[in-house]
């Protein structure tokens, strides 16, 4: 908290209106809290061992946001390890887009490095590594170009500046203009790695750039986006205030930045923007299965606590409301869970990647499991949900036994637990990070479909039912093989 306090040169904005400490501004400090959980968790007693791990780059133990996966083992920890975090901070907690970049540059540098000899992209990222271990840095991932005319290429844009890209090379470094969208955490980190967002041509050259940046570097500006109820952080108070951790996400505007070369991990590299985006992209879906499921956790706790308020948590259709919600849950972290376990290696050492398929697979049960979770949740919780009083009432002496009177449902239970409840309902289950982002984090639901579709080998399917149905075999399919196609990168 003491290393992102004050910043000299990064610009930060909530609701038009500059801001010099981040941990102390109130919209803000939900977010600072709900990061900070990532580093606590590396000591806490039930997060522990999952938080840390031995780092071969360093030679000792590193904090496993800042880790790279070095076998399956460790791609199954960080799933375990969001889905307890989510229970700790009942929304994302911010740091694994940074974690996932850190991987995804290992791979394509080290891919750089074994395909083409050249190894510099790789020694520049080891050396950026050690220092970001060393000092268990907290990093953004801004992936998402503000876009402009989406049938459009970078090259092709009104708007030169609809990507990011480089517009100067000098001896020392590249300046680099553009803005990055949906940028989660981006106020409250060290850095932020910027990384390429599509598939590129030759014309795009200057758009398929990689490279890592203090938040605190001339030219920085960060506008913080708005979210459902965060007025209510200005509030202040214990149960509408929102009290406890929250996320943020930010618009990442670099105006003529300049970055060193040391710094820079992917210079006019078009040819290698698919395969980063892809590589990326397959990591953060595979991670959905650990913070989606434990928010879910949160909203099924939530659900059942409310269930017992009311005297209604036996009865068999709120049973089967709260089953089904299990079942949607466990689906997203059981798919999670596969595609770490199926982790295959990208480089001849290491480079340990999720299972293509089961990574997408994931993330599309997230873009729309949530949504079903939240409504049965919501019909559970019953209408106050949506029309509860406020803090300020129940505090108002003369209306507070009024309340306590009619609010209350079991007697065991006071209306000020049921209140409580149904705000932490209301702001995990209508969430930003449960509703929004897990439609559109790690891409949009359309991106999975594709990839799925690319993954999978209808020809193989096609021959393992012909040989079944007593048709001759074709020669483009082969019956004993697994019906699935290479990823890019594992080409
Ligand atoms: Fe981490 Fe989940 Fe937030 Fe992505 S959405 S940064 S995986 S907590």
């Amino acid at each position: 908290m003491e290393g992102i306090k004050r910043r000299e040169h990064a610009e930060i904005f909530v609701l038009g209106k500059r801001v010099d400490d981040v941990t102390a501004h109130p919209f803000l400090k939900p977010s600072v809290k709900s990061f900070k959980a990532t580093f606590d968790a590396a000591f806490e007693e039930d997060t522990r061992g999952l938080a840390r791990a031995y780092s071969p780059f360093v030679g000792e133990e590193v904090n496993r946001f800042v880790h790279i996966h070095q076998g399956p083992e460790d791609l199954v920890a960080k799933v375990k390890l969001l889905r307890k975090l989510s229970h700790k901070t009942g929304t994302c907690f911010q740091r694994c887009v940074g974690w996932d970049a850190l991987n995804t540059l290992y791979v394509i540098s080290g891919k750089i490095a074994e395909r083409e000899g050249r190894k510099e992209y790789l020694n520049r990222f080891i050396e950026y590594l050690k220092y970001v271990q060393k000092n268990d840095l907290a990093l953004a991932g801004a992936m998402t170009d503000v876009k402009g005319v989406r049938t459009l290429r970078p090259s092709e844009q009104p708007n030169r500046d609809a990507y990011v890209h480089v517009v100067e090379e000098k001896a020392g470094g590249i300046v680099v203009r553009g803005a990055k969208a949906n940028i989660t955490g981006v106020a409250v980190v060290d850095e932020v790695v910027v990384m390429p967002t599509r598939a590129m041509t030759e014309r795009d050259a200057e758009y398929a750039v990689s490279f890592a940046i203090p938040l605190d570097t001339p030219g920085v500006k960060v506008v913080v986006g708005r979210q459902i109820n965060d007025g209510r952080r200005l509030e202040g108070g214990e149960i509408d205030g929102l009290p406890y951790m929250f996320n943020h996400e930010g618009l990442l505007i670099l105006e003529d930045v300049f970055v060193p070369w040391e710094r820079v991990f992917l210079y006019k590299e078009w040819r290698w923007a698919a395969q980063f985006v892809e590589v990326f992209s397959n990591y953060h879906r595979q991670g959905y299965a650990g913070c989606k499921s434990g928010l879910g956790d949160v909203i099924i706790g939530t659900a059942h606590g409310l269930a017992r308020q009311l005297g209604i948590a036996d009865k068999p259709h709120v049973q089967e409301k709260l089953t089904e919600m299990v079942f949607l849950n466990e689906a997203i972290y059981s798919a999670g869970l596969a595609a770490s376990w199926e982790a295959r290696r990208l480089l001849k050492n290491g480079g340990w990647w999720v299972d293509p398929m089961y990574a997408n697979v994931t993330k599309h049960l997230v873009a729309r499991f949530p949504y079903e979770v939240a409504k049965l949740s919501h019909d559970i919780a019953g209408g106050l949900l949506g029309t509860a009083p406020s803090e300020a009432d129940l505090k108002n002496p003369e209306l507070r036994p009024l309340l306590e009177k009619y609010l209350q449902g079991v007697p065991e239970f006071t209306a000020e637990e049921r209140l409580r409840m149904l705000r932490l309902l209301e702001n995990t289950s209508l969430s930003v990070a449960y509703l929004v982002e897990s439609v559109h984090g790690a891409g949009s639901p359309q991106a999975q479909r594709i990839s799925i579709q690319r993954v999978y080998d209808f020809q193989r399917a096609e021959a393992i039912a012909r040989r079944l149905a007593g048709l001759k075999a074709e020669a483009s399919g082969d019956a004993r093989a697994e019906p699935r196609r290479p990823a890019e990168a594992e080409k």
